[in-house]
């Protein structure tokens, strides 16, 4: 889990200062991903057991700070994207009316909320809190961001609330119901729709499932009696409880869908092609290591003619994903749907595969007769055997000799070759090297 936590509250609350003392480092790590909206500001920082990010929303504010513009759709898209609210209150104004009505906002979004009553050097912690105990926020506490009072022990109770809900959230991650599938895409690409298609499909109302609750993040699917959970933490059907019409894309809840699932399908507007922002949630997949699937969706929409000229585009911008399976579906007709669950299992069948080290080793040793590195400084390299390194991810060592100076492309001909050989079109593998004497 990678806890999100927005910081909101009227201006001069001392929002930026707090940003600031805990992030140190302003838009560290998540600036540089796509999908983020620059007028937000994100850091990162660690708690004993999570590596938090802050989103600060101060700087979304014009001056005046009017409350209609305050809450305007960006913070509640902060909001939405965050698995903790901070309200940030000042001790020294007391509580005023803005407060409350930020308050009310925030409540409607159903996050969690705890209240920070900035400002309070020099105060004990009931007086300092003392206004703010009838709001009702069971969680709260005063710190003084200035004076960098109270900042540990707010890390220690943002790491308690986030152990916590990790425990309700992997009480709600259904255990053995099948293979957790994460559908991923830019808003509006059809993944809502192909998600109800497939639940509906099989007439099994997720909702009704034990240990569910309408806000769980797995919804348990079967499929021809097989089990699946379908991983939604990007909010796939929690779309109407907020304005409608708000960007719902969060990449750092993509991400999380990402790190929970065992294989991952990438869905993409077929009428739009492959953008760079698919390309880059693709290369997330790959870089968790996870098994994917290439699905391009609204295939109906699509003449003959613009279909191969689709299909020739996808094929050119995907060369470094050239192991990944495509499949054209149509989620709204419903076309595509069947093969799609095939290989899912295919998949799953084929991640699981375990290969001994002969069967690795006579494939290495074919590719290495067949084509053999280049040599570096009148030597090459040699490559004498190779064996498994574990499944999920998986992993193939190969030994040898001055393994280091092996070219990139030589270590994807070796890659590719064990891909043929094995039939491992869509799972990540990953190639180690090592040298014996
Ligand atoms: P924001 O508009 O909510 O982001 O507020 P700022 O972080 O810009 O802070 C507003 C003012 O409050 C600045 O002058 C800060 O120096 C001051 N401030 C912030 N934290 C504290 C604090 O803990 N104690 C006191 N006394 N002043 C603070
Ligand atoms: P999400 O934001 O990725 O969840 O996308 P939605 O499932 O909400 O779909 C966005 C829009 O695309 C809706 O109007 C859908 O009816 C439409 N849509 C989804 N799948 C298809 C499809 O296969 N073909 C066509 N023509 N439209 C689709």
């Amino acid at each position: 889990m990678m806890p999100v936590i927005a910081v909101v509250g009227r201006p001069n609350v001392g929002k930026s200062t707090l940003f600031n003392a805990l992030t140190n480092t302003r838009n560290a790590l998540v600036a540089d991903l796509p999908g983020l909206t620059r007028d937000r500001q994100y850091g990162e920082f660690e708690l004993p057991d999570f590596q938090a990010t802050l989103i600060d929303t101060g700087g979304m504010l014009g001056d005046e700070g009017q409350l209609t513009d305050l809450m305007d759709k960006q913070i509640i898209t902060a909001i939405e994207e965050a698995d903790l609210v901070l309200l940030v209150v000042s001790s020294r104004d007391g509580l005023v009316g803005d407060d409350e009505r930020i308050l009310r906002r925030i409540r409607q979004t159903e996050k969690p909320i705890m209240l920070l009553a900035n400002k309070s050097e020099g105060r004990v912690e009931e007086l300092a809190l003392a206004e703010f105990y009838q709001l009702g926020i069971e969680n709260m506490m005063s710190v003084s961001s200035a004076h960098r009072k109270g900042l540990t022990e707010l890390k220690e109770r943002l790491n308690d609330f986030f152990r916590s809900a990790e425990e309700e959230f992997s009480k709600d991650l259904i255990d053995d119901h099948g293979p957790k599938v994460a559908i991923v895409g830019r808003p509006n690409v059809g993944k809502s729709t192909l998600v109800n298609r497939l639940l509906r499909e099989d007439r099994v109302l997720a909702y009704d499932m034990p240990g569910t609750t309408r806000d769980s993040i797995s919804l348990p699917l079967v499929w021809d009696d097989m089990p699946y959970t379908l991983i939604d933490t990007a909010g796939v059907r929690r779309r109407s409880k907020i304005d409608e019409g708000i960007e719902k894309f969060s990449i750092l809840k993509t991400i999380e869908s990402i790190k929970l699932s065992q294989i991952c399908v990438v869905m993409i507007d077929a009428q739009e092609g492959i953008t760079d922002q698919d390309l880059h949630l693709l290369g997330l997949a790959v870089h968790h290591a996870k098994p994917v699937i290439l699905v391009v969706n609204k295939w109906d929409h699509l003449s003959e003619e613009h279909r191969l000229y689709v299909k020739e585009k996808i094929h050119l911008k995907m060369q470094a994903f050239e192991w990944v399976p495509l499949l054209f579906t149509s989620a709204l007709h419903g076309s595509g749907l069947r093969v799609l669950m095939e290989r899912i299992d295919m998949l799953m069948d084929k991640a699981d595969l375990e290969l001994s080290a002969n069967q690795l080793t006579n494939v290495l040793i074919e590719a290495y007769k067949a084509h053999q590195p280049p040599l570096t400084q009148g030597l090459s390299s040699q490559l004498k055997f190779a064996h498994s390194g574990g499944n999920h991810p998986m992993r193939i060592i190969v030994h040898g000799k001055r393994t280091t100076k092996l070219p990139d492309s030589y270590k994807r001909y070796l890659e590719n070759s064990f891909r043929k050989a094995f039939n491992l079109k869509g799972v990540p593998i990953i190639m180690a090297f090592k040298d014996g004497k």
